[in-house]
């Protein structure tokens, strides 16, 4: 593992954090993020993020990793990673422009034709579109393959059927990536085929689901005889599921590489020694109990780790490997640990736990912790996924139970019987075929 910048690396941050210095304000280290989960932003936030984004593409600072043609810097990887990380020292506006410029970006670079990715990709980093990734169903979240959002061909366009749900930023999303199932009768990863859709169709409707702290986060989407013209089809017709596992490799390697920055844990343990320092145990501060000095120290380590694993990443990307299942660990361990410092939070507070909002320590960052970072556990792959991973390709454990091969989608047993909100009471097999 190397820790330092090689020179050339070291230039590019220099000359990052110099435009950055000018350009936005510091962050204090110590403050706590916005929580991800609490409201879809306001228009002046969307405008400010927009502004923004415009901002860094004119000082040729957005897309750094994308090519010159497409309104990129032409960049490598890892001085992507480089900006994202000095990035996070300023003050920015809620990052609600990241899908299309993250994930989604990639994928329409990797597999979208020259015509595709000149229409919608500098548009993207200009700010002008918002993205969200349309693949989770009902019925298909962890496999996500056994999806059954159906397309099927009409001349030289095609009527999109189906639902997806837990979509992140579907409100106001202007563009949605989309995997669909176009051969019923194939084996469940070989039918399947990604659209690029307008999210204000006539034929797209976009439902908000309510989160427990009261927060919207997330969609769930209709579709309804939805138009899709095949000229917005990414990627062959039923090669869907490469090119959809372009997407999660990027989302699962921006996960492992964001802890280098210091996200990991960093400002929760601050608030964790603030609050523990003013809390009382047996008398006398509870920095002064060991219990309590015992579990800080667990904590302090555990963020130290991540940190490194997260660097480990970086590591192999900066010598030009491609990551392994480290963002497994980094992405579990990371979810793991913040519940639990939440959970901590709230325990040394005592009765305080239970006020909320601004009546509570730190306006209620740990409570609305305790409430939204389960959902960290889920979003991305869940643990159990992630613990799959980690036993399968880190301790070469024996493969889960694979479907019998070649077994059509059209037979397959899915979703537990879930039913459908679209209306059909039979309990689903094959969704809308
Ligand atoms: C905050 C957040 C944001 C999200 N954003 C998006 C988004 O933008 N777009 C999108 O498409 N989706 C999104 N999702 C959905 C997410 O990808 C799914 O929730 C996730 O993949 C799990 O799927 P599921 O909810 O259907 O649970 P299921 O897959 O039904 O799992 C239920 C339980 O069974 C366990 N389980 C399932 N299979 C196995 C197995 N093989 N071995 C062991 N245990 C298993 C799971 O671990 C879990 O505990 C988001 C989710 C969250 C929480």
């Amino acid at each position: 593992m190397d820790f330092r910048d090689s020179p050339e690396e070291a230039a590019f941050r220099d000359q990052a954090r110099a435009w950055l210095t000018a350009n936005a304000t510091p962050r204090d280290p110590a403050q706590v993020e916005p929580g991800v989960f609490e409201h879809w932003p306001s228009a002046e936030q969307m405008q400010a993020a927009r502004a923004w984004q415009r901002r860094k593409f004119d000082a040729g600072w957005a897309g750094v990793f994308w090519p010159p043609e497409y309104g990129g810097r032409g960049g490598t990887i890892m001085q992507q990673i480089i900006w994202n990380q000095e990035e996070r020292r300023v003050v920015t506006p809620p990052a609600v422009l990241l899908m299309g410029q993250g994930h989604v970006g990639y994928t329409l670079l990797s597999h979208g034709t020259p015509e595709q990715k000149q229409r919608w990709l500098p548009p993207t980093l200009r700010g002008e579109y918002a993205w969200c990734q349309l693949f989770s169903e009902p019925g298909a979240g962890s496999d996500f393959a056994a999806l059954a959002c159906a397309a099927t061909r009409e001349g030289d366009a095609w009527r999109i059927r189906g639902e997806k749900i837990w979509i992140s930023d579907g409100a106001y999303a202007d563009f949605g990536f989309l995997v669909t199932r176009t051969d019923p009768d194939g084996p469940k990863h070989k039918g399947l085929t990604c659209f690029v859709v307008d999210m204000r169709a006539p034929g797209v409707s976009v439902l908000d689901v309510r989160h427990p702290n009261g927060g919207s986060h997330f969609s769930h989407v209709r579709f309804e005889d939805l138009r899709v013209a095949d000229a917005d089809r990414v990627g062959a017709v039923n090669d869907g599921w490469r090119v959809a596992l372009t997407t999660l490799m990027y989302e699962r390697f921006f996960v492992g590489a964001w802890g280098s920055s210091g996200a990991f844990g960093g400002p929760q343990l601050r608030h964790l020694l603030e609050l523990a320092a003013k809390c009382e145990r047996n008398g006398r501060s509870a920095l002064q109990d060991g219990a309590v000095r015992q579990r800080l120290a667990a904590f302090a380590v555990r963020a130290k780790a991540l940190t490194h694993m997260s660097y480990r990443v970086l590591t192999t990307v900066s010598q030009g490997g491609i990551p392994g299942p480290e963002g497994s660990i980094v992405k579990m361990e990371f979810a793991r640990m913040s519940q639990e410092m939440a959970n901590f939070g709230l325990e040394l507070m005592g009765p305080e736990a239970m006020l909320a909002g601004t009546d509570a320590p730190w306006d209620g960052v740990f409570q609305a912790a305790l409430l939204e970072n389960p959902c960290m556990r889920i979003a991305g792959g869940t643990d159990e996924i992630q613990r799959t991973i980690i036993g399968e390709r880190l301790l070469g454990l024996p493969q889960e139970q694979p479907p019998p091969k070649g077994l059509p989608f059209r037979d397959m047993p899915r979703g537990g019987g879930w039913r459908s909100p679209l209306g059909d009471d039979a309990p689903r097999r094959s969704g809308a075929f």
